[in-house]
């Protein structure tokens, strides 16, 4: 299992490095045990064994120690999971409209509570290259995925969720709220 790389450690604020392409077969093997993490991480016989472990639906690889430009995400749909292992993942277009997570957001590397807004963009466009599809694409999400992502592509530059907190007028309605 992985130690995840918590917020206390001045590592977790570094920008990471771009990936070099073709994927090495290190650096896949890295994504596939990051979605596993994931998985695990979601899956209640699994917690109830390893109780320090947190569920989450994101992942960046310097969380995991690692100074690259990587993500996973796994989100268990009932009907389709949705998954996304991304390298150098890039937000290439950005909603004007905005939106949050009601519940606040959370982060596997942030154990003290931050309540308070953070404001994403409604829908964005992302160029990676997707290790599941073993290509370069561009993805569009909305909502909860589009905030998801930005949460993890946030990580590849340092940024932390509770940076976002407050930098808006108290008041005034950016946008709307996302229940999951
Ligand atoms: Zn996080």
């Amino acid at each position: 299992m992985f130690k995840i790389v918590k917020d206390t450690n001045p590592k977790l604020r570094e920008t990471c490095d771009e990936v070099s392409l073709p994927l090495s077969e290190e650096d896949g093997q890295i994504l596939e045990e990051m979605l596993d993490y994931l998985k695990k991480s979601q899956d209640e016989e699994f917690l109830k064994a390893h109780p320090s472990v947190r569920s989450g639906v994101g992942l960046a690889a310097p969380q995991i120690g690692i100074k690259k430009k990587m993500i996973a995400v796994y989100i268990d749909y009932q009907d389709s999971p949705l998954a996304y292992l991304l390298v150098n993942p890039k937000i290439i277009a950005s909603s004007v409209r905005q939106c949050y997570l009601s519940g606040g957001e959370g982060c596997l590397s942030v154990d003290t509570p931050h309540p308070g807004k953070v404001y994403r963009a409604y829908k964005i466009t992302v160029k990676a290259y997707d290790y599941l599809a073993k290509k370069e694409r561009k993805i569009v999400a909305r909502g909860y995925e589009a905030i998801v992502l930005q949460h993890e592509i946030d990580h590849l530059s340092g940024i932390l969720f509770y940076d976002h907190i407050g930098k808006t007028e108290p008041g005034i309605d950016y946008g709307d709220a996302i229940e999951i």
